[in-house]
């Protein structure tokens, strides 16, 4: 921002690029953009805006990190800049499918209308005391912003009157679908006046979208950005095919992999919320400096060690895919896949959390026999075949078993006559540079590290925690498939 006040952002001509100016946004937004130090739209922005700001419903294809949050939150600022909301009488509502990601949305809200103070907002999120949120319905807010249950809830119990609702959004369809909210979002799509304006958000269009899309949107623009299956060009991916789905080798493998990897930080995945709970205390008892986050977690504790790893008091945040999708935190290093994916998208999602901002990040997934199948799914949404790494100490495992249910490739190595893929030196071996070397995030005691209480029955028998202290506890016993219970 300039000393007058002014706004500053402006469009260099000889590069041809729009500016936020050209998008038809007033001085206000402009100045907070400025703030928060945009200096250019990004291509959905460059999009979208002009269509919303047109009152025009838009369908938009575009992933989290492509700056889709401000491609609606700016123009909906510049279309409530004037105008107040009634008691109870909401002027517009945005539906996310998570409390994490309503938040965030909330958030961004913030920086961006902080010139506009006028405008008001509420964030309706489950989990939460509802006293707070009906007062704030009460005096009255511009912009709603909430997940599909404690909206219903609010509607059923007479507090939200949503006759003045001109501008609905639905973000993140795709993940609305996979959480089963489309019931509900037909629900609240039919309270709301017809006359309005819909933007539909998602990261993928199947079918079911595309149904909700012409059910609910009347002409729509559509807008389009990378294509969906792309994972992004800042992510160093790779897998590491460990022998059996023992979870305990499992964990020991990923143990490895947090000491001899430059890990500052990361997302550890799981597919499971018990498996979540299991690998956080595993990793505490060994040391590791890790929380962990999924659906069943109160809200507050959701939100407590979230904002903990934001600040760095977490360095490994354990987690289902309730953190896959849209979570915005520029600093992620790693992110592991401790089991890969069910859902091909969610990979893509899942990794999508480093890498971000235009900063590098690094991906590793952990892939056990009876996973293959799922790795298959996913070379074959992202088009390539994802680049494998080994653990050194950690036996690559037979791959002739292991990987049975990959599709042959012209790229891959022949296999050698023990099927093992030859030594392919381009690959990451996640290999100690020297003696014993350890890297952050360097295992710290943990207070809540008492080994009686914790995972004991399911974790590994004692051994040498530290890889390089001697052979791992697992190399040494026979190699058996546990089968896991979902
Ligand atoms: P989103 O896809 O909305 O989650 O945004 C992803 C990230 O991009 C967030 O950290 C935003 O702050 C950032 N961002 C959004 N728009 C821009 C822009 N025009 N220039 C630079 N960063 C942006």
């Amino acid at each position: 921002m300039n000393g007058s006040g002014k706004k500053t952002v402006k469009k260099s001509k000889t590069e041809n690029v729009t500016t936020f100016t050209e998008l038809g946004l007033n001085d206000n937004i402009l100045k907070a953009i400025d703030d928060v130090g945009y200096t250019t739209p990004t291509p959905i922005q460059e999009q979208a805006i002009p269509y919303v700001l047109q009152m025009r419903d838009v369908l938009g294809c575009a992933q989290t990190g492509t700056g889709k949050t401000a491609s609606f939150t700016l123009p909906m600022i510049e279309m409530m800049a004037s105008g107040r909301a009634r008691a109870r009488m909401p002027r517009s509502l945005i539906l996310e499918p998570t409390r994490e990601l309503a938040t965030q949305v909330a958030d961004n809200f913030k920086l961006y209308g902080k010139y506009h103070p006028g405008l008001s907002m509420a964030l309706l999120i489950g989990g939460e005391n509802m006293e707070p949120q009906i007062k704030n319905l009460e005096r009255g807010v511009d912009l709603l912003i909430a997940t599909p249950g404690r909206l219903i809830d609010l509607f059923e119990r007479g507090r939200i009157m949503p006759n003045d609702i001109k501008i609905f959004v639905i973000d993140e369809a795709d993940r609305m679908l996979d959480m089963g909210f489309i019931p509900d979002i037909e629900k609240i799509a039919g309270r709301l006046p017809a006359m309005r304006q819909t933007l539909l958000f998602s990261a993928t269009m199947p079918p079911e979208i595309r149904k909700l899309a012409n059910k609910f949107l009347s002409n729509p623009k559509e807008v389009t950005v990378s294509p969906p299956s792309s994972a992004s060009v800042t992510i160093n991916h790779s897998l590491i095919d460990l022998p059996s789905g023992n979870d305990w080798q499992k964990r020991e493998a990923l143990r490895h992999l947090l000491r001899q990897e430059d890990v500052l930080n990361a997302f550890i995945f799981c597919n499971r919320k018990r498996d979540v709970a299991l690998l956080q205390k595993s990793l505490a008892k060994h040391g590791f400096n890790a929380g962990a986050l999924h659906g069943d977690l109160d809200q507050s504790t959701r939100t407590e060690t979230l904002d903990s790893f934001k600040s760095g008091s977490i360095s490994l945040l354990v987690c289902s895919d309730v953190a896959a999708r849209g979570l915005d935190i520029a600093d992620v290093s790693h992110v592991f896949n401790f089991d890969v994916p069910f859902n091909a998208e969610d990979y893509i999602h899942r990794i999508g959390r480093t890498g971000r901002a235009g900063k590098t990040g690094t991906a590793v997934t952990l892939v056990t026999p009876d996973e293959a199948k799922l790795i298959t799914a996913i070379e074959t949404l992202i088009k390539k075949e994802i680049q494998r790494g080994t653990i050194d100490g950690l036996p690559e495992p037979d791959m002739a078993q292991s990987r049975r249910a990959r599709p042959s490739s012209a790229s891959s190595p022949a296999r050698t006559p023990r099927g093992r893929r030859p030594r392919d030196e381009s690959k990451p071996r996640y290999q100690k540079s020297t003696g014993e070397v350890y890297v952050s995030p360097r295992p710290v005691p943990h207070p809540d590290s008492t080994p009686a209480s914790v995972v004991t029955s399911h974790d590994a028998p004692e051994g040498p925690h530290a890889f390089g202290d001697s052979l791992p506890a697992f190399l040494r016993r026979p190699r058996t498939v546990a089968k896991r219970s979902s």
